[in-house]
């Protein structure tokens, strides 16, 4: 145990040295009181002005496929789910949603998608090069698993500038109990430092509240990220969907999602941070939320209105409404309610 003081000694600790050894990571997690993530946030909102103003960065998620070859045990469009209704858009629907994209104010466009083979290098190729083509004022944005450092290299010289792979969890035994035998934390891992060595802005990340996670997991989380020092980190709620393994598993926690948000800021205070839609999902004022805490981006949705329900990753899952890419007025609206608002730029990481 830890008292409030010492909590707070921490917390002022990690934002002077951006560091913590991994028992003080746990300690400081598990001993968490709403005034001290009160005094967290303060700090954490601190640092965010200080680099990025009160600005919130946009990227405008086409998520288009979901087909998948993984079986992730927490994810609603695994290969065994029967029940999803799979989709994939073409092409020409992939450059109409930039389109639409960059006529709403849109710098940057990601791309996710499950691991469907159909889309092959060469057709990704030709999506990318011709989406850099077009806009060529704009952010290309990959979030597409794990692939060889081939085609990651591939994707790069054909002019996708970042990539988000998050890796889930730092602990090979806690991941293998999310993830079917074939996936392993160290591949996962493999895949980020080969990302980053072709020069991708990367971006990686976990769900907080995973089934079986303890805050030994995520101290080791913390500690990871600070090596890799990634541009983005994206973290959000472990949400159960109805079809998975994982259908009975409580839900992770708004308070602890933002507790995470706090403590990430501090300890690498450049980076991009996500309130995610999933933070949006367990809680109607979760992104303001996670504004508050430090985070410094929204990735509303930009993928066409008719395939959006069956991008089901997690019951619930928003998908109408302010995070659609349409309202980002209404978003921006609620964003400056609290001070805040949004930039139309490509809004770059400071974290080099
Ligand atoms: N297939 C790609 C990207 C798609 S999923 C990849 O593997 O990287 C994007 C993220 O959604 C995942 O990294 C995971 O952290 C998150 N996710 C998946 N299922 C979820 C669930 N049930 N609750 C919360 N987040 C989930």
């Amino acid at each position: 145990m830890i008292s409030e003081k010492e909590g707070r000694a921490l917390i002022d600790r990690l934002a002077q040295t951006r560091t913590l050894t991994r028992s003080e990571w746990t300690q400081l997690i598990e001993n968490r009181t709403p005034a001290l993530a009160d005094y967290l946030f303060r700090r954490a909102r601190e640092i965010r002005i200080r680099y990025y103003g009160k600005e919130i960065y946009i990227r405008g998620l086409i998520e288009f496929t979901n087909y998948c070859r993984n079986d992730c045990y927490y994810c609603g469009i695994r290969k065994s789910n029967r029940s999803a209704v799979r989709y994939r858009l073409t092409k020409k629907q992939i450059l109409s949603c930039c389109e639409t994209g960059y006529r709403l104010g849109f710098r940057t466009f990601v791309l996710q998608g499950g691991e469907d083979a159909w889309f092959t290098d060469e057709r990704m190729l030709g999506i990318i090069s011709e989406i850099r083509r077009r806009w060529p004022d704009c952010a290309v944005t990959l979030s597409i698993g794990e692939l060889s450092y081939e085609s990651y290299r591939k994707f790069f010289e054909a002019g996708a500038d970042r990539y988000l792979l998050r890796h889930e969890t730092y602990d090979a035994s806690h991941y293998a109990r999310l993830h079917p035998e074939s996936l392993s934390a160290r591949h996962r891992r493999k895949c980020l430092l080969d990302l980053k060595e072709i020069g991708y802005q990367t971006g990686t990340g976990f769900m907080v509240g995973s089934p079986y996670q303890t805050a030994e997991n995520l101290a080791d989380d913390m500690l990871f990220i600070k090596k890799l020092n990634p541009q983005m980190v994206g973290i959000g709620p472990f949400i159960p969907h109805h079809d998975t393994p994982f259908a009975d598993q409580p839900a992770g926690t708004l308070e602890l999602t933002l507790f995470m948000l706090g403590l990430i800021r501090l300890l690498l205070p450049k980076v991009l941070l996500p309130a995610t839609t999933a933070l949006g999902t367990i809680a109607e004022d979760g992104r303001e939320k996670g504004i508050l805490a430090g985070a410094n981006v929204v990735m509303p949705n930009l993928s066409p209105e008719q395939v959006r329900k069956n991008y089901m990753l997690y019951d619930n899952k928003l998908c109408t409404g302010d995070e659609a890419a349409e309202s980002l007025k209404k978003l921006d609206a609620r964003f400056r309610h609290i001070g805040y608002h949004i930039a139309v730029s490509r809004g770059d990481s400071l974290n080099t």
